[in-house]
């Protein structure tokens, strides 16, 4: 790692120190449950020792490719607020939550509370439209998500009003501090090759370009057709992209091939999975830097 990356992720590494995280709750402190690990570490950190968390998937599971277990459903119908992300992501999980709102619990869906960007149909060689899911990897979503969950939780009586504006700080200083690790792309290398479409909301952000991905579309569990990969191939040709970033759920032996044939190099990007802190400043500040690493 060049130094100015490295002087850079210091701030990310000081902001994933500030994190507390791990807090044991109250006993008979309310349930808060969340479904997937990257949004359970922003919740811990909002809510402390103020409520009892419980997160659905496990770390390193592929959201896209998850369905809830009888004992997970039952989580949803004792919880006293639900922390989902939406625009399909929990598609398994959609009737359980029905059910529980009806009986009380209080479900929040984080997209409800960000500007959904939009996919169309076709975009980057094929894939349905839809409004995408990905919102975590941007820093700022996710503030606008902890603000909006700040008041429904206190609905429920877990009052974080005083957690709330200081994680926001944090969540604003975590987007500059991952401007400064991406200074050194220049503007001709900003352009994302990836297994699925999962960069769009992160592209738009810190002024990436998307050219297509292994998978087109917002899940990993579309399907390619050899047309799609041609035309993936072409544009990685006519576009001088040099790397391409796999990720969960991305078929293995499909990356390999499209580098072999495009001599594009294959790195592996973490944009679904925890760090083993536990920290989303230390998710934030891993993404940023394998691609900041890649391209510069
Ligand atoms: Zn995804």
């Amino acid at each position: 790692m060049r130094p100015r990356i490295a002087a850079a992720l210091g701030a990310i590494v000081l902001l994933a120190a500030a994190c507390s995280g791990g807090a044991t709750p109250d006993p008979g402190a309310l349930s808060v449950v969340v479904t997937y690990p990257v949004l359970g570490a922003v919740v811990a950190d909002l809510v402390g020792d103020r409520a009892a968390l419980t997160i659905l998937m496990g770390n390193g599971v592929d959201p896209h490719d998850w369905s809830p277990s009888a004992k997970d459903i039952e989580r949803v119908e004792k919880a006293g607020l639900v922390v989902a992300n939406g625009l399909g992501l929990e598609e398994g999980l959609e009737k359980a939550l029905a059910e529980a709102a009806k009986r009380g619990v209080v479900v929040f869906r984080a997209t409800d509370h960000v500007t959904v960007r939009q996919r169309a149909a076709g975009e980057g060689g094929g894939g349905e439209a839809g409004g995408d899911p990905h919102f975590w990897v941007d820093p700022l979503a996710m503030r606008d998500v902890v603000l909006a969950l700040a008041p429904a939780l206190a609905g429920v009586g877990i009052d974080v009003a005083d957690r709330a504006p200081a994680l926001a700080a944090r969540l604003a200083d975590l987007d500059a501090a991952t401007r400064a690790v991406l200074a050194v792309v220049p503007e001709a290398r900003r352009r994302l090759v990836t297994g699925h479409e999962s960069m769009g909301y992160f592209a738009d952000r810190y002024g990436f370009r998307l050219v297509g991905a292994v998978i087109p579309g917002l899940t990993s569990q579309g399907e390619v057709s050899a047309g799609e990969l041609a035309a993936l191939r072409a544009a990685i040709e006519a576009q001088g992209v040099a790397v391409i970033f796999t990720e969960i759920g991305t078929p293995a032996a499909v990356v390999e091939a499209i580098g072999r044939e495009t001599g594009a190099a294959v790195v592996e990007l973490p944009s679904h999975t925890l760090p083993a802190d536990g920290s989303y400043a230390t998710f934030i500040g891993q993404i940023a830097t394998a691609i900041a690493t890649a391209l510069r």
